[in-house]
């Protein structure tokens, strides 16, 4: 049975918190607006207030967005995610900044300064790639961990000149657990060190078995120095997208994920956030995390204003009324009371998470019976 804390169930029933404390103090309980009784406990209550018991399932209040299929007539192919991981030092930024270097867009314009830590290439035959930039192996567990699935490949980066390492390792491990499947870059074959035959054959030990060992597993060799194999990892990423058919429907309310978030003195908070599906459109009102707002402007990886955001484009996103955090899902609604509502909502579960543990004191005690 589920737990609920006094000042919950005081707010679904529009008693006063403090008047609930009263009347289990009767029924011979101690507790705080703050501490968590269970079901009986709370149905007894609700007896004792007159009202009906009418259990309120979590989704009347919150918003489930994996209640919320689309049909399959709706779906289109989106652009593949992709994230890059391996040891420190292995060439991951290198290889990062060689792959924006293959944008055409950024080509064509010259010179743009990444914006946000994700952004999306369009590549020399018109197809759309949106690399995530800043995870790390420690953003992507916890988001993961958050139930945040944003990843569609993973690259794994391991320098030919050197061998697994352990990062590497840690890497390939998260990669499994996540199911997400695996490309296999080794880098730096431009130095003269440069064994890859080695790696491939340490991966072995590691249940990877690669193309060039007759497996499953893509590898490519690949400089970030002078730009060798990058089509070809390209390629490879794109295939690897195509069989995998990635799919959302771009025609209704967009929901996303939030990347990484700051407050900007300036701006307010900021949230970078990958489009799940649907597109997210400027004016949108939106729940995020415990934070409700409404999209006040978007801005892409190059900076520029964008009215609109669809499947798998990540955007920076002003207007949201606090800063969420990473691995928080970003959700459309329909009015700002609604938003209000859920948001108000969460927030108190937070609160309620964070206070049940806190023993009861006689202040607080006192306090509550006022
Ligand atoms: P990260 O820690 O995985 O992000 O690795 P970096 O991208 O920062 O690269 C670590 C070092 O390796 C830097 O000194 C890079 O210049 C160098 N490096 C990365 N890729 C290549 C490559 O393809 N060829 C050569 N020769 N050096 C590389
Ligand atoms: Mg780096």
């Amino acid at each position: 049975p589920e737990a609920i804390t006094v000042q919950e169930l005081a707010n679904r029933m529009a008693e006063k918190g403090a008047d609930l404390v009263k009347a289990l103090f009767k029924m011979g309980m101690m507790v705080t607006v703050n501490q968590t009784i269970d079901q009986d406990t709370a149905e007894l209550l609700v007896e004792e207030f007159g009202h009906n018991i009418n259990r309120v399932s979590e989704s009347d209040v919150d918003i489930d967005t994996a209640e919320d299929v689309d049909a399959p007539e709706t779906l289109q192919t989106r652009p593949p995610v992709v994230t890059i991981m391996g040891h420190v030092d292995h060439g991951k930024t290198s290889l990062l900044d060689a792959l924006r270097g293959t944008d055409v867009v950024r080509g064509e314009a010259g010179g743009i300064t990444q914006h946000i830590g994700a952004y999306q290439i369009k590549t020399k035959g018109g197809e759309l790639i949106t690399f995530l930039d800043t995870p790390g192996h420690e953003a992507f567990t916890e988001m993961r961990q958050r139930g945040a699935n944003v990843t569609d490949i993973v690259i794994l980066v391991v320098a030919g000149d050197d061998g697994l390492m352990p990062q590497t390792i840690e890497a390939i491990n998260h990669t499994k657990a996540a199911g997400v499947p695996m490309i296999v870059a080794i880098t730096k074959a431009d130095k003269p060190e440069f064994t890859p035959q080695k790696i491939r054959e340490r991966l072995l030990e590691h249940e990877i078995i690669v193309e060039a060992m007759s497996g499953d597993v893509q590898d490519v060799e690949v400089s970030a120095k002078t730009g060798a194999g990058l089509d070809q990892l390209i390629e490879k990423i794109l295939l690897q997208a195509e069989l995998m058919e990635l799919k959302a429907n771009p025609d209704r309310a967009a929901d996303a994920t939030v990347i990484e978030a700051k407050l900007d003195k300036g701006k307010g908070p900021l949230a970078t956030v990958l489009i799940n599906r649907g597109t997210l459109k400027v004016g949108d009102i939106l729940v995020v995390g415990t934070h409700s707002g409404r999209v006040r402007a978007m801005l892409d990886d190059k900076g520029r204003q964008v009215k609109t955001a669809p499947p798998s484009l990540p955007v920076e996103v002003l207007g949201i009324g606090g800063v969420p955090m990473a691995g928080d899902t970003l959700t459309v609604v329909e009015s700002e009371v609604r938003a209000r509502e859920v948001a108000g909502y969460r927030q108190e579960k937070a609160t309620a998470k964070r206070t049940t543990t806190a023993p009861a004191t006689i202040e607080n005690m006192f306090s509550a019976l006022k």
